[in-house]
């Protein structure tokens, strides 16, 4: 079964939504292609290995979770590394897409499965998304509401989470007086006006406010469109950095590293001296992080779970909890397994496969 490289990314952004991304980083479609995808490939990084083996499957699309393309390409040539893949990429007509930072922070992205799968219960976000969204309020005439709603709406206006379409309406009568030259849709020039109006209220993301009040203005009937828009400070509490909750029952240091080998299938951990401490609530960060220890701390974690931990790291927050790397690779190499089961989900007929090269970069001997 073929699909259009659009129905693959629609559905992966409506996973791993792109806003969701680091201010740095470089998540979404970084190449394209107009063929069909007739098949898709999972991988943590696009290495060679990686392309070599996408030409061997047949596979037209790379779906990966680190960017290829990350600060400023300057250069695609063969003198470069980066410039090397990307050219065979393109030649090959196949796709590169990737969700980085925003597949870490969705409400079902990485840090999600990772607390499932070491049986994190009572879990929260550790830094919850501080999206900007905006609260959109207008009036309009009765007979008008639900055409201007719906075209609010129809800009993505109103969508929280699961739900879209959500506004609050409240009746009242709003007054105005049009000067000699205006041309009102009701009442009349000079002449102070009352008309009962509905007070529309609804939310919208920053990235679409300037698009529903477009499409708000072209569905209004009055000359002058009063409307209120106004920044919230609301925290999207499914989504974010890390989670942190508690562990099926409370065990020592030791018993923690143990119980992360076999939940994780790791070999090799690195973690702070034990201090005897009993471990119960614990955080856990995928990929790397160092970021996130303060927020640890400061709720109460006795335990950070992340990967790619400096010396310094450890020696300055020893005593603050225990600190265990398991890893970046090893943290982040699940991935491939998500982006394998949600596409196989949602296309039973569409043929993905998990590269079977992209190994960890690290040896440990
Ligand atoms: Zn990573």
């Amino acid at each position: 079964m073929e699909l259009s490289l659009h129905q693959i990314i629609s559905f992966l952004n409506s996973k791993y939504p792109p806003q969701y991304q680091e201010s740095w980083d470089n998540s979404g479609l970084l190449i394209d292609t107009n063929s069909p995808i007739k098949k898709a490939i999972t991988c943590l990084d696009c290495t060679m290995e990686v392309v070599n083996e996408a030409i061997e499957e047949k596979a037209n699309l790379i779906i990966a979770h680190h960017p290829l393309i990350f600060s400023g390409l300057k250069r695609i040539v063969d003198s470069d590394k980066t410039g090397q893949i990307v050219k065979k990429i393109i030649q090959n007509n196949i796709a590169f897409y990737c969700a980085h930072t925003n597949f870490d922070s969705a409400a079902e992205g990485l840090n999600y499965h990772l607390a499932q799968k070491i049986g994190l219960m009572h879990t929260k976000v550790l830094e919850p998304l501080q999206l900007q969204l905006y609260k959109l309020t207008t009036f309009v005439p009765d007979e008008y509401a639900e055409k201007v709603r719906s075209a609010m709406f129809s800009a993505s206006a109103g969508d929280i989470g699961n739900y879209s379409s959500c506004s609050f309406n409240i009746n009242g009568t709003g007054t105005f007086l049009g000067q000699e030259d205006t041309n009102p849709f009701v009442g009349t020039p000079g002449k102070l006006h009352f008309e009962p109006e509905i007070r529309i209220e609804t939310i919208v993301e920053q990235r679409n406010v300037h698009k529903t009040i477009e499409e708000m203005k072209k569905a209004h009937p009055y000359e002058e469109v009063a409307y209120d828009l106004y920044p919230l400070h609301n925290e999207l509490e499914n989504v974010g950095l890390g989670r942190i909750g508690d562990l099926p029952y409370i065990m020592d240091e030791k018993t923690l590293v143990t119980y992360l080998r076999d939940k994780l299938n790791i070999e090799t951990i690195a973690c702070t001296k034990g201090l005897g401490r009993e471990i119960g609530k614990v955080a856990i960060v995928g990929g790397s992080g160092t970021s996130a220890i303060g927020s640890a701390i400061r709720q109460g974690a006795d335990a950070l779970i992340t990967g790619d931990l400096k010396h310094h790291t450890f020696v300055d927050h020893e005593k603050d909890l225990f600190l265990v790397d398991i890893g970046h690779y090893e943290s982040e190499k699940i991935a491939m397994n998500i982006f394998y089961d949600i596409l196989t989900k949602k296309f039973p007929n569409f043929a993905v496969c998990i590269s079977k090269t992209n190994l960890n970069p690290i040896n440990y001997l």
